[in-house]
């Protein structure tokens, strides 16, 4: 699942993103407005959060605008304590739900959770390759049907290669999914990742689900 945060206040972005990745979520941050705005345009997203004090464009303007512009993400705006009428403004712009600063982590993943179950009644809530399942809520995933443990960024790797089965994928696009966007192209990080994931879901006996294609990244096949 793959958020974007918007928040000028660079500690409260940091601070969610990190939280977040250890939630098993993939996370890019926006530090205005403007930049957010145009980030939820071009890319897909499963949840928006979005402070409503922002440099260039606030978060309400921004809800309406990516309203009008027929995306759906399901967005959390973050307000400050004791404005009641940014809140209904908000909800009334199109977001789904809102979040009083200063708020616990707990409540924020609570509140995203809640999002994408919503979002996900539309939706399939499990993603299955062969044998090998991905709960996306849970983040739990199994091969014939016994459970594996990955890390945050292992289980990031895999959903989006099972979200692109068949097809391959390079390894710029992964490291522009795991990773934010200032990562280093030449590093070898996806390629120690794609080992360590090897060695927990593609054990022999088992058929091998993930292939390398030389010089250009990789392909998940059922
Ligand atoms: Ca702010």
């Amino acid at each position: 699942m793959r958020i974007l945060v918007v928040e000028d206040e660079k500690k409260v972005a940091n601070f969610i993103k990190k939280g977040l990745e250890e939630e098993y979520f993939s996370v890019d941050v926006a530090y205005n407005g403007k930049d957010g705005y145009e980030m939820a345009l071009r890319e897909e997203y499963d949840v928006l959060i979005l402070d409503v004090m922002l440099p260039y464009k606030d978060g309400l303007k921004i809800t309406k605008d990516l309203r009008s512009e027929k995306i759906n993400t399901p967005i959390l705006l973050l307000t400050i304590k004791d404005s009641t009428g940014d809140k209904v403004t908000g909800l009334d712009a199109g977001a789904d739900d809102y979040l009083t600063k200063p708020f616990a982590f707990e409540e924020l993943t609570a509140r995203i959770r809640a999002l994408l179950r919503r979002k996900e009644t539309q939706k399939t809530t499990e993603l299955k390759v062969d044998d090998l399942t991905l709960d996306l809520i849970s983040h739990k995933v199994y091969r014939n049907s016994k459970e594996i443990f990955l890390t945050p960024k292992e289980y990031a790797i895999l959903e989006y290669l099972i979200h692109n089965k068949n097809k391959i994928v390079s390894r710029t696009k992964l490291i522009e999914h795991v990773y934010d966007y200032h990562f280093d192209p030449e590093t070898n990080i996806v390629d120690v990742y794609i080992n360590k994931l090897r060695n927990k879901i593609d054990q022999q006996p088992l058929k091998q689900l993930i292939h390398t294609v030389r010089g250009v990244g990789y392909i998940l096949k059922d």
